[in-house]
């Protein structure tokens, strides 16, 4: 059943909160043990949630629009006194004294916290291979990873573990495994999603967005999470964007641009599977039935996101994972002096990934190497940024694959860094601009795996792509995508 369906019948009285919590409870411990979408079954706290829901109803108040509606929530956002681990080793034992901006807006409109989910160590990698407590598989095929880095909770949408989910993106984490596990994922506009709670990655790119089996629930979901935060200096001030009104208006007349570089073709971006790209030119050649106005369209520095990210995500990254230092938070290991014991809390508490970013990112930063690293990097931003507005000038959305591939086998990838940051290419350049980008299944693969499509769009255009992806999920549905 989608949230909507689910909020509508608990609304109505029809359902109660806690009969809906305990059917996904139950299918969570049937099937958990092998997906791993959670670190934690937020059991205890659903529950009284979902008795006051339940309490609401009877003495009838209306709870709100995500009613009774299990939501499970990455592990990198602040849930008062329950575990938020990061999924690393580094926050053992910590409990956040406070909860998300996100958090307060679900309870508030009655959704359920059903668990915090699986992720790639502080939201690094794009597999959940780089947990420090194991990784999180695909449910359409367990042999296979689910993405990252929020695995787990693409996974747990994907298992019926939850109709919504919460992930964070700063380069691609969203989208990406939303696409490898068959659901729909966004990543709103910068400063659309107050990031107050969110455990800091690389904040000028972080987002929290959206996982969910429709569109149609994807947009309940940004309007609750959505508006503006004064905890969050980085919020747009105004108020979430309006989605389910107009859901429906078609792309008659719209224009439509196909990303050059990500289409597969001779001198753009290597890699991109012939599947991956033969369903993304089947759903563009859908927008066209549908009244859409087709170009395609160069946008030149799409290729260099990734080298640029890869230098300013780890750069802020260096910096804001310098607070674990083994005295404020979680795990201490102890030895003679403060500085080794840093060294010595730090050494145990990070795994490789961590490492290796915070590692590149102090070097990007270092003296000698700012101007010839992160500065170069920032100058690709704009770069990005001035070839969006030009694409946008022409075109109201564009698209392109999620992702290069479909989901890939454990192991396949860890060897070499760079075959995993590869995974992003697609994703990436939306982070640099602060643009949004939404993630719509579309058909499956070779190997019969989930293909993701995406629809990127200018800042604050959340209500068109939103429009766009709705056209592709009906076409979807009516089996257009085989
Ligand atoms: N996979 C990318 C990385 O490893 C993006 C991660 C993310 O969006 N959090 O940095």
């Amino acid at each position: 059943m989608s949230a909507l369906d689910t909020a509508a019948a608990v609304r109505a009285g029809e359902r109660s909160a806690v009969d809906i919590l305990d059917e996904h409870l139950a299918r969570i411990a049937r099937r958990d043990g092998e997906i791993h979408a959670f670190n934690l079954v937020t059991e205890g706290l659903a529950r009284s949630q979902a008795e006051s829901v339940d309490a609401a109803v009877a003495e009838g108040r209306d709870p709100g629009p995500l009613a009774g509606v299990p939501v499970a929530v990455k592990d990198n956002t602040c849930t008062r006194g329950i575990p938020t681990t990061c999924s690393s080793r580094i926050l053992e034992g910590w409990l956040p004294p406070y909860d998300a901006t996100v958090i307060e807006r679900l309870g508030s409109a009655g959704a359920i916290i059903i668990g915090k989910t699986n992720l790639d160590e502080f939201a690094m990698g794009s597999s959940t291979e780089n947990s420090a407590f194991g990784p999180s598989r695909n449910p359409h095929d367990v042999t296979k990873v689910p993405g990252g880095s929020s695995g787990g909770s693409a996974a747990a949408v994907a298992a019926g573990f939850a109709p919504l989910a919460i992930g964070s993106d700063t380069g691609g984490s969203v989208r990406q495994p939303a696409s490898l596990c068959g659901v729909v994922g966004v990543k709103p506009t910068y400063g659309v999603v107050s990031r107050y709670g969110l455990v800091a990655f690389a904040s000028s790119l972080d987002q929290i967005g959206p996982f969910a089996t429709s569109i149609a629930d994807a947009a309940v979901l940004l309007e609750v999470i959505g508006g503006h935060d004064p905890r969050d200096s980085t919020s747009i001030p105004e108020p979430a964007p309006s989605l389910l009104d107009v859901l429906g208006r078609g792309v008659d007349g719209m224009r439509v641009g196909v990303i050059t570089e990500l289409a597969g073709g001779p001198g753009g971006v290597e890699g991109i599977a012939p599947d991956v790209v033969a369903r993304t030119r089947q759903a563009v050649a859908a927008l066209e039935a549908a009244g859409a106005r087709v170009s395609e369209i160069s946008v030149p520095s799409a290729i260099l996101g990734l080298s640029a990210y890869y230098l300013i995500a780890p750069a802020e990254a260096s910096s804001n994972l310098s607070r674990y230092d083994g005295v404020r938070y979680g795990l201490r290991v102890d030895a003679p002096t403060t500085g080794e014991m840093n060294i010595a809390s730090r050494s145990a508490g990070f795994g490789d990934e961590v490492k290796r970013r915070i590692m590149l990112g102090t070097y990007a930063l270092s003296a000698g190497y700012y101007d010839a690293f992160y500065g170069k990097a920032l100058k690709v931003r704009t770069l990005i940024m001035r070839d969006f507005a030009a694409a946008y000038e022409q075109v109201d959305v564009l698209v392109s694959p999620t992702s290069p591939t479909t989901a890939f086998g454990f192991g396949d990838k860890t060897a070499d860094p760079m075959a995993m940051y590869v995974n992003d290419v697609c994703t990436i350049p939306s982070n640099l601009s602060g643009h949004p980008a939404i993630s719509i299944p579309f058909g499956v693969g070779d190997d019969g795996m989930p293909i993701g499509v995406q629809i990127l769009g200018p800042a604050q255009s959340e209500p068109t792509i939103f429009t766009v992806a709705t056209v592709l999920e009906d076409v979807a549905a009516k089996g257009g995508a085989q």
